[in-house]
């Protein structure tokens, strides 16, 4: 890599951040199998090493913020204080394997164990593997992998960020990421938008870059500068933080510079993310993702959980609309209570809309939660069902819908051929949201977690664009609302291109909010539309978006 280079990859999170590179460090390769001299020091070595996993695993814990972040760590430091992890790592040292490789095997025996079990039990095989990398790491005297600690701000690359690598990101200290791989709908992505820091997907060469060289992240572009020199950083910078202050300074209702009113919504998890939504001045939520409410449950959540819990976010709401979704279960959102065991491939299999098939009482439970909830609030509740295909499923979920007394009724945009049937939709419901990230799973036939398909993830595909405009146009002429909730709708850029294609409303994470309504502030409808013609006829995801910018 030269001295001063420029990479570029895939900007998923808009902001601008400089800082000396750091690489998540590796996972440590196991050394030849060396002779055992002294079988009870060699026991100890191990032991020890453990002891320093668990040691290590405590201090994060204690130190993390985030309550769920502190729970999984010291559920992690069990896993590795576990008295027949110890029995088992002697017993293979007895039998003359060395410290490293007796950890190593027995490791893989309870490896062997959770994934025999299925459910969660196999779900916890990636922190199982996590353990022994650290206590192989701890062996080999090398640094324990995952994200570094150094004390000081830095830019974080890696190939991709796990979750657990994610679980404890020190905010205070990575001031941007950028990855290798991993798509706009990665975890990466996922959680810089959640924390609101700088973000480059899709990266090739970062990790060439020597640990310590100042780099500088554009996360709007996904453009970074290699051996950027202080100077050069800091105007960048200072740049930067102008126009996000002129962007947070506007604060009324999404619309062009010309008046047309464009809502600006924002996707909750629950009520913990209204006051960050209320910080961007949001006009309601548009994507309440009530499956994230539930993900650890072996048993559905009993009725008066769910009013609870929806109530909790309408009165927190009060006045203004929220788009809730039903339960989108399955794929990358397993819920323990609704698994479908054995599909060959869960993203095409039964998931969303479709477990109703088989689980019936599932959806009307879930409806009559959400009507109870909404008894005595002012509050606008449109209910949608995700992974609809055919009109058929959406004209029986309107009516469940409205059989619950609920009176808004629409449909998630998610399979291209609900796209192509986006008029049908609106004879039979109310209004229609685009999910881009699994609308860009099944138009492309990439799954939505696979980094090495980010390419074909990008919201700015010409061929996902021409889709969104099928459905804008339907709402135009059936003169219902057609929102865009996925990832798409926090790009502000991308966000003009989307109200050029007849879009009504876009619902995103509450923290891309300001600048989305900062880039909409700066056209006329008119622009959009322009900009949209020229995004849909360029012939890729790159192009569109030279044109646009
Ligand atoms: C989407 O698919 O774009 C969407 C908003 O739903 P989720 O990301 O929850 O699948
Ligand atoms: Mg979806």
């Amino acid at each position: 890599m030269p001295e001063q280079a420029a990479l570029s990859g895939i900007g998923v999170c808009a902001g601008v951040a400089a800082g000396p590179l750091l690489r998540i460090a590796a996972v440590p390769a196991l050394p030849p199998p060396a002779p055992v001299a002294d079988v009870e020091a060699e026991v100890g070595r191990a032991v020890a090493a453990l002891a320093a996993v668990v040691a290590e695993l405590t201090r994060r814990a204690d130190r993390a913020t985030d309550a769920t972040v502190a729970e999984v760590l010291r559920a992690e430091a069990l896993m590795a204080d576990d008295e027949e992890l110890r029995d088992g790592v002697r017993e293979h040292i007895e039998d003359g394997k060395d410290a490293v490789h007796a950890i190593d095997a027995a490791f893989a025996a309870f490896r062997e164990m959770f994934e025999a079990a299925g459910g969660y039990l196999a779900e916890r095989v990636a922190d199982l593997d996590d353990l022994r990398d650290r206590a192989v790491a701890s062996l080999l005297g090398l640094p324990m992998p995952g994200v570094p600690q150094p004390g000081h701000p830095y830019v974080l690359a890696a190939r991709d960020l796990s979750p657990a690598d994610t679980a404890d990101l020190d905010p205070g200290q990575v001031v941007a990421l950028v990855t290798e791989v991993g798509g706009p709908t990665s975890h990466t992505a996922i959680l810089a938008r959640a924390l609101g820091m700088p973000a480059v997907v899709t990266c090739p060469g970062i990790l060439d870059v020597a640990d310590g060289t100042l780099v500088l992240v554009d996360g709007a572009t996904g453009q970074v500068g290699v051996g950027v020199d202080e100077a050069t950083a800091e105007a960048a910078i200072k740049a930067a933080e102008t126009s996000a202050a002129a962007a947070a300074s506007l604060t009324g209702p999404g619309e062009t510079s010309d008046g047309y009113a464009v809502k600006l919504l924002a996707n909750v998890g629950s009520a913990k993310n209204v006051p960050a939504a209320d910080e961007a001045h949001a006009e309601g939520v548009g994507l309440f993702r009530t499956e994230l409410l539930f993900l650890d449950r072996a048993h559905e959540p009993s009725h008066a959980e769910q009013v609870t819990a929806y109530r909790e976010v309408f009165a927190a709401m009060a006045g203004r609309r929220v788009v809730i979704r039903t339960l989108d279960a399955g794929a990358d959102k397993p819920l323990p209570f609704l698994n479908q065991e054995g599909e060959p491939n869960p993203a095409l299999g039964v998931r969303g809309l479709r477990i109703a098939r088989q689980r019936p009482e599932v959806l009307t439970t879930q409806l009559a939660a959400i009507a109870e909830a909404r008894e005595g609030i002012d509050v606008d509740v449109w209910v949608m069902a995700p992974m609809v295909s055919t009109v058929t499923e959406a004209a029986a979920f309107a009516a469940a819908v409205h059989d619950a007394g609920l009176p808004k009724a629409g449909v998630m945009i998610e399979v291209p051929a609900a796209a192509l049937r986006a008029a049908d939709l609106l004879k039979v419901v109310d209004f229609l949201s685009i999910g881009t990230n699994d609308l860009s799973q099944y138009t492309f036939a990439a799954d939505r977690m696979c980094g090495a398909l980010a390419d074909l993830l990008d919201p700015w595909q010409p061929a996902l664009l021409q889709l969104i405009g099928i459905c804008g146009e339907a709402g135009r002429q059936a003169g219902k609302p057609v929102g865009v909730c996925g990832e798409a709708a926090a790009d502000p850029a991308l966000a003009p291109v989307l109200v050029g294609l007849g879009v009504t409303s876009l619902s995103m994470s509450p923290r891309a909010l300001p600048a989305v309504r900062a880039s909409l502030a700066g056209l006329s409808h008119d622009d959009c539309k322009r900009l949209a013609g020229l995004a849909v006829a360029a012939p890729d995801a790159a192009e569109a978006r030279k044109l646009v910018s």
